[in-house]
């Protein structure tokens, strides 16, 4: 006897559902991105009991005619593709025609659209669909504006099971409200708007300038702690916003990820942006990342994934390193440096543009951004990166202290952490002599005898390589002691023995967690050899500081996780003595 049997279309909806449908949050992206879809200048989400009761997703598009509206409902109906090569660089959110029927399998689902006026129907004639667990019951007109109108009330009432699964009415809202926020930061045309039980939670009118998307989302004083990423390498680009090192934390921070306009999930990316942070940040700590991948649709494929959440990248090694390179050079600029600001409004000066990138395919009706991406607004400096060489800011250095170094840029006011500046300078040397293996050293013509105990003669052993590249020649001397014939010569004042010892300490000891072993020993080395606070300068010494940490590749931060430079920007000095 045959046990095989074909499932009804209701069992299916509820299995794909199943998929699709996890909780509120799920329903309101699935809404919102068919509203996006249907190229919506605004769109307005409605919640009750975190969703439990009412979902409801309003919007402005061009809606549609009495046949659609109830086709709508059906399996794999969709207006996005026909076949399977529209499937390559798919520019639109939905293309699987199962987010509605999903939806309405698992809830009383209420569709009211009208489309634009056309010979067969006048303006305001709309069609409303009555659905409950997937059945229609009625179809019938309404009086509407154009566009559409979806009202999910009870989600899972014939599912109990998945009904038990939903958390608390606060953690369900804050999850749709999270749903809603990763669409808002991709898509600035729109406006959004979430209400839940009478309470405005989200409201981001349409801008052109993400740090003003930023702020609706997330209010202005972390608009103010991002930097502008502008990255591109053959057919890929990368644009968006991270945080300056100085200004991360190791909680709350926010991570998201956007390809040609979707967002998506990737812990590896993630952790590919994290690495171009290396040595600017202290272990542990988390950076804000907004970043956005353009490339041409055929290089990804976004039908990865039930829920759309994941996508997969042909040359996923290629995107990484460029994830990381573009991140590094997004911390290369002055203006990473930390700054001296009023937190009371917005200093962020950042951008001016779109960061999330046009979509490269038009095809599918996509609607595609109404404006085109501007270009950024004047950041002094900062874009060019540092100049060669410092003679491009003058000869206006002052050191005050005998431990800060303060110039002046077109952007304001720099001030350097002598030490923390050395430390970044040699940093990056000692990187470069242990990766090429030997740097200069300078023969001594004492040879330097320094006793040991056995940890630290554990660390010159097992050191013995490193310490050779950036300097040190090393001799065993039997017992306790070692003999040094040779160091390093990172500036006049260098107290080879001292340094020696400290550096040998510290490794022995091991601090600086969440580094690799060449730069751990590179930074301990920078840390021990560097010019420390205290010291005077004179004005030759101080410009060939500053050159050194200028031709650097990260001369903001120091190799903590603090900063190097903290600028003061002109515009806060014209704030402050009411010039601006
Ligand atoms: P998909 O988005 O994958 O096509 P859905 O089940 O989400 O599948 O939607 C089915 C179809 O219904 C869409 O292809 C679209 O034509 C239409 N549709 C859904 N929501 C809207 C909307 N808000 N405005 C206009 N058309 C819509
Ligand atoms: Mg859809």
């Amino acid at each position: 006897m045959g046990r095989i049997r074909v499932l009804s279309d209701t069992v299916a909806d509820q299995i794909a559902a199943g998929e699709v449908v996890e909780r509120p949050a799920s329903v309101v992206k699935e809404l919102v991105e068919n509203s996006l879809d249907a190229g919506s200048y605004t769109i307005a989400v409605e919640l009750e009991d975190g969703g439990r009761a009412l979902i409801r997703v309003s919007d402005d598009g061009v809606g549609m005619d009495r046949e659609d509206a109830v086709l709508a409902l059906d399996r794999h109906a969709t207006s996005k593709i026909s076949s399977t090569t529209d499937l390559i660089g798919v520019a639109t959110y939905g293309f699987r025609g199962e987010a509605l029927p999903s939806v309405a399998s698992v809830s009383l689902l209420e569709l009211e659209s009208a489309a634009a006026s056309s010979e067969a129907t006048a303006a305001g004639e709309g069609t409303k669909v009555v659905s409950r667990g997937g059945r229609i019951e009625k179809v019938e007109p309404v009086a509407r504006n154009q566009g559409t109108t979806v009202t999910v009330k009870r989600l899972f009432f014939n599912t109990p099971a998945r009904r038990k699964f939903l958390k608390s009415q606060r953690s369900e809202t804050r999850a749709a409200v999270q749903a809603l926020t990763v669409l808002a930061l991709a898509r600035l045309d729109v406006s959004f708007s979430l209400v839940s039980d009478s309470r405005t939670l989200l409201t981001a009118p349409r801008v052109s300038a993400v740090a003003d998307r930023v702020a609706a989302l997330f209010g202005r004083q972390l608009a103010a702690q991002l930097l502008p990423v502008d990255y591109a390498n053959g057919p890929i680009s990368i644009r968006g916003f991270v945080q300056r090192p100085a200004e991360a934390k190791s909680s709350g921070r926010k991570a998201h990820l956007f390809v040609n306009g979707r967002p998506f999930r990737d812990p590896f990316l993630i952790r590919a942006a994290e690495n171009g942070y290396r040595a600017t940040i202290p272990a542990g700590v988390r950076p804000t990342l907004f970043l956005a991948i353009g490339i041409p649709g055929d290089r990804v494929d976004v039908n990865v994934h039930p829920a759309k959440l994941e996508v997969r990248f042909r040359d996923k090694m290629f995107i990484e390193r460029a994830v990381e390179e573009a991140v590094r050079d997004a911390l290369r600029p002055l203006e990473a440096a930390v700054r001296m600001v009023g937190l009371d409004r917005d200093a962020a000066g950042t951008d001016d543009r779109q960061f999330v990138g046009s979509v490269p395919d038009q095809r599918s009706g996509f609607p595609g951004r109404r404006e085109d991406a501007g270009t950024y607004g004047t950041l002094g400096l900062a874009l060019d990166g540092p100049p060669a060489s410092v003679a491009a800011y003058g000869r206006k250095f002052l050191q005050v202290f005998d431990t800060y170094i303060l110039f002046e840029t077109p952007a304001g006011i720099a001030i350097v952490d002598q030490h923390s500046a050395h430390e970044r300078v040699l940093y990056e040397r000692a990187m470069a002599e242990l990766k090429a293996g030997g740097g200069a050293a300078q023969r001594l013509l004492l040879p330097l005898t320094v006793d040991l105990e056995p940890p630290e003669l554990e660390a010159v052993e097992q050191n013995q390589e490193q310490l050779n590249a950036i300097g040190f020649e090393v001799e065993g001397f039997g017992g306790q002691s070692v003999v040094i014939h040779a160091v390093p010569n990172p500036h006049p004042r260098f107290d080879a023995r001292r340094c020696f010892e400290e550096l040998v300490a510290d490794l022995a000891h091991g601090r600086l967690e969440g580094l690799n072993r060449l730069e751990r020993f590179a930074a301990t080395y920078a840390c021990r050899a560097a010019i420390k606070a205290g010291q005077t300068l004179d004005h030759g010494e101080v410009r060939d500081l500053l050159h050194r940490l200028l031709a650097c590749e990260l001369p903001p931060h120091d190799v903590h996780g603090r900063p190097s430079i903290v600028q003061l920007p002109l515009s806060e000095l014209e704030r402050r003595f009411g010039r601006a």
